[in-house]
């Protein structure tokens, strides 16, 4: 076999890349799986996950090792507006009985090794640098750069961009952009030791958001969010005092906690971009994560879309035809539309405490909805679940 071709090459191995590579590795395609930062790095992200994140996890059996490298269960969600509290419990369902809120330096971990132990080749400090492509223009390959500056050529049927919100392989194939969001939040985060962590807490007051995430390591992860030009200026001199002010705005009746929590390292920031949806494949080419579809991170959603759509492609992929990836741009899009007009509206900070309910209320719905989908698509990937025309999974 030459060991520079493929069934599949993707471009990205975090939330996206990494679980898309297992689950067709699984599923017994010659998978490879590059990544141009190293293995284990954190990313510019927080990290709580919803349901629909929490339920593929655990059906591809890969909860236990959240849970085992001691990642806090996250038993409720209380939103604060303004003063108002509103605690809901996560109803145990589907094998979900809490969230989980794990470092990206342990999800991502967790799940390139998934991949790997599933067969997939997985390869950091590689950038893909070019696309091959047929004669009649069909993509068929990457060109690929390795850390000793050597250049090479890999052939695939299918090439996979995950490789983020910025996608060179989105570019390079020119997927259209098929919405685009009017509103961004910017946002600073960091892990602090002392605040309260019992579940996530969502706070909302005119203008200020923030979020507190239980994490790894006894540390809660907080967010503070706002409008673009208000953290330009909010953010010039000392971005942790910000943070902390923001916090105190956002969560005041935190504010005892916060004055003596310690903030520990540094914090991150995001100064805001638009979110797309972006066309999802096409002849030798998917897109799958933020390279396809990203929206502003307000509404904590990302991750949980990621491990979404890399189902949603696996399957299509293993489906091996033109419909079956049609198919899979139709599903993606019809469930993100919803969850991207919300969050777009929530990011806007256009709201009063009453409509931000009813835009959570419709989040709540458009969330319910994703995980019946997921759920309707039965577990396992392999026949009966899905007949599979893939000549490489039918070998
Ligand atoms: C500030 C912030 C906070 C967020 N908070 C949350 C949250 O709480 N919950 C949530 O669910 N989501 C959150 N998100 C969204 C979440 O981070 C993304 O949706 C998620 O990371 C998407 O994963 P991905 O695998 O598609 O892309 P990424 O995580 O961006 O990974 C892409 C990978 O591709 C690689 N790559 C890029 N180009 C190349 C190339 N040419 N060659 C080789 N490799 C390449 C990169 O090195 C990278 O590792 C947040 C996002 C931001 C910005």
């Amino acid at each position: 076999m030459d060991p520079r071709r493929f069934d599949v090459v993707i471009v990205g191995a975090r939330c996206a890349g990494a679980a898309t590579g297992m689950l067709l590795a699984r599923a017994g395609l010659r998978v490879l799986v590059v990544d141009r930062s190293r293995y284990g790095t954190d990313a510019l992200s927080t990290h709580a996950l919803m349901r629909t994140a929490v339920l593929q996890l655990h059906r591809w059996g890969l909860l236990e090792g959240l849970r085992a490298a001691g990642t806090p269960p996250v038993r409720k969600t209380t939103f604060h507006y303004g003063d108002e509290v509103l605690s809901i419990p996560i109803k145990p369902r589907d094998g979900v009985d809490a969230l989980y809120a794990p470092r990206r330096t342990l999800l991502d971990t967790i799940l390139v090794d998934a991949a790997r132990d599933a067969g997939a080749e997985v390869r950091h400090g590689v950038r893909v640098e070019g696309l091959l492509r047929l004669p009649a223009g069909r993509v068929c390959g990457v060109l690929i750069r390795d850390r000793s500056g050597g250049c090479r050529e890999v052939r695939a049927d299918l090439v996979i961009g995950a490789d983020g919100c910025e996608s060179g392989v989105s570019r390079m194939v020119g997927a259209q952009t098929t919405l685009e969001a009017r509103h961004t939040s910017a946002l600073v985060y960091g892990y602090w030791e002392g605040l309260p962590a019992e579940g996530y807490h969502w706070h909302y007051r005119y203008g200020v958001s923030s979020g507190m995430i239980p994490t790894n390591d006894g540390l809660t992860c907080a967010f503070t969010a706002v409008r673009p030009h208000r953290f330009a200026q909010e953010v010039q001199d000392d971005m942790r005092a910000a943070h902390r002010r923001l916090l105190l705005e956002a969560a005041p009746e935190f504010s005892s906690a916060i004055s003596t929590a310690r903030l520990i390292g540094g914090c991150r920031s995001f100064a805001g971009r638009l979110g797309f949806l972006r066309r999802a494949q096409g002849p030798g080419w998917a897109l799958v994560g933020d390279a396809g579809y990203f929206k502003d991170p307000l509404t904590a959603h990302g991750i949980s879309d990621a491990l979404r759509d890399a189902e949603l492609l696996a399957r299509a992929t293993l489906g091996g035809s033109d419909r079956a990836m049609a198919r899979y741009e139709d599903a993606r899009d019809a469930l993100s539309r919803p969850l991207f007009e919300v969050t777009d509206a929530i990011a806007s900070f256009d709201w009063d405490l009453a409509s931000i309910r009813t835009r959570h209320r419709e989040l709540s719905r458009a969330m319910t909805h994703e995980a019946q989908a997921l759920l309707a698509l039965g577990p396992g990937l392999s026949p009966p679940d899905i007949v599979s025309e893939h000549p490489a999974s039918a070998a």
